[in-house]
C-alpha cells in the first residue's frame, strides 16, 4: 500500500567556526563554516492532498513566532523545487513541529526546507541520488546541504560545498535563547561596515579546532570556537557581550553566538556541568530562556 505521510525528523546547527570572507561584486561572501548538528529537532510531516490543492501549510510546536505560513516558507519552496525537478503535481499538506529558535542562528528554516526534500523523496519515492538532493538542497540556501548530511563537517564556497569533518566523542551544549530573533542580512551588513576600512584575508580551515576534533578534546574545540559574525551580532545587540561573558565566568569551556546569532551557544564539559549552566544563566536575569543539546546527531532522516 502507498504510503500518505511520511515524517522527516531534522536538526539544528551550531557553527565551531564560521569564518567570512572579503565581501564580492555580487554581495556574497567566501565563508569557511564548521558545523554540528545539535540534538534540538523540528520534525516535518509531509501528506499527499486531493489533486489541484497545491502545497499548503501548518506550523505548530514551541516556536512558531515569525514563522509564515504560505509559499514564503523555505518548506514550502523545497517542496515546489523538488516537485518541478521531478516533474510532480505537488498536493501535499507540510506540518512543521517546530523545536528550532526561529532567526536564531541555528538554521531553523534551512533544517525544515532539508526535512522536505528528504521528505518529499520518501513520499513519492524518487529514490534521488544523494548529490541530486545535495544540489537541490544548496539551490535553497547554503545550509540546506548540511542539513541533510548531519554531523560534523567543513562547508566552503557560500558554505554549501562540504566535507565531512573527523570528529571524536560528544559535546555538550548549553545555549541562551533569546525571544527577538536577528536578521542575518542585517548581521552580514555589520560585518561588511565594520570591516570597511579593513584588509579581509579569504578564510581557512582553522587547524587548531581540526586537531581539536580528532583528539576529542572539549577543551581544545571550546578555545578554538570562532565566528566572524560574532562581534557583528554584539554590535547590534549588545546584551549578547554580557551572557557570553556570564557563562564564560560559570566555568563554559568555550562561548559563541551560534551562526548570525542571536542564541549563544556554551561548550560544556558533561551534562552535569550543562545543567549547572543552565540554572545559573536562568538565575542571573541576563539570559530569557535556555536549551541543552548534545552533538554532533545525524542529519535529516524518515523516522
Ligand atoms: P541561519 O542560521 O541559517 O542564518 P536562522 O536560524 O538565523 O538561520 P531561521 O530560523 O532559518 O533563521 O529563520 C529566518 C527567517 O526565515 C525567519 O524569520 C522567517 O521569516 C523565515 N522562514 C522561512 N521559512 C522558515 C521556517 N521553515 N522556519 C523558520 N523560519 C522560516
Amino acid at each position: 500500500m502507498a504510503l500518505n505521510s511520511i515524517t522527516v525528523r531534522v536538526p539544528a546547527k551550531v557553527n565551531l567556526q564560521l569564518s567570512v570572507g572579503p565581501r564580492e561584486s555580487n554581495g556574497y561572501h567566501n565563508l569557511v563554516s564548521v558545523f554540528q548538528a545539535v540534538s534540538i529537532f523540528d520534525e516535518v510531516t509531509i501528506s499527499k492532498s486531493h489533486a489541484g490543492s497545491g502545497v499548503t501549510i501548518a506550523v505548530t510546536g514551541d516556536q512558531t513566532h515569525g514563522v509564515p505560513e504560505d509559499g514564503s516558507n523555505l518548506a514550502v519552496k523545497a517542496a515546489q523545487l523538488i516537485g518541478d525537478k521531478f516533474d510532480l503535481d505537488v498536493d501535499v499538506h507540510i506540518e512543521i513541529k517546530k523545536s528550532i529558535p526561529v532567526a536564531g542562528g541555528m538554521a531553523g528554516g534551512s533544517a525544515d526546507a532539508a526535512a522536505t526534500l528528504i521528505a518529499m523523496d520518501a513520499l513519492f519515492r524518487l529514490e534521488a541520488s544523494r548529490e541530486e538532493l545535495l544540489d537541490l538542497a544548496s539551490q535553497l540556501g547554503s545550509d540546506v546541504p548540511f542539513m541533510i548530511a548531519g554531523g560534523t563537517a567543513v562547508g566552503t564556497g557560500r558554505g554549501d560545498q562540504l566535507t565531512a569533518a573527523l570528529s571524536r566523542g560528544t559535546y555538550h551544549w548549553v545555549f541562551a535563547l533569546s525571544t527577538v530573533g536577528l536578521s542575518t542580512p542585517a548581521v552580514y551588513a555589520e560585518c561588511d561596515r565594520m570591516r570597511a576600512e579593513l584588509e579581509v584575508a579569504e578564510p581557512r580551515v582553522s587547524d587548531a579546532l581540526m586537531q581539536a576534533l580528532l583528539t576529542g578534546n572539549p577543551t581544545a574545540v571550546g578555545e578554538a570556537l570562532t565566528n566572524d559574525l560574532q562581534n557583528p551580532a554584539c554590535s547590534l545587540r549588545p546584551a549578547l557581550s554580557l551572557v557570553l561573558e556570564v557563562g564564560r565566568d560559570y566555568g563554559a569551556l568555550g562561548a559563541i553566538v551560534s551562526g548570525s546569532g542571536p542564541t549563544v551557544a556554551f561548550l560544556v564539559a558533561d551534562e552535569e556541568a550543562g545543567l549547572d549552566l543552565a540554572v545559573a544563566l536562568t538565575a542571573s536575569g541576563v539570559v530569557g530562556s535556555v536549551a541543552r543539546a548534545t552533538g554532533p546527531v545525524h542529519g535529516a532522516r524518515v523516522i
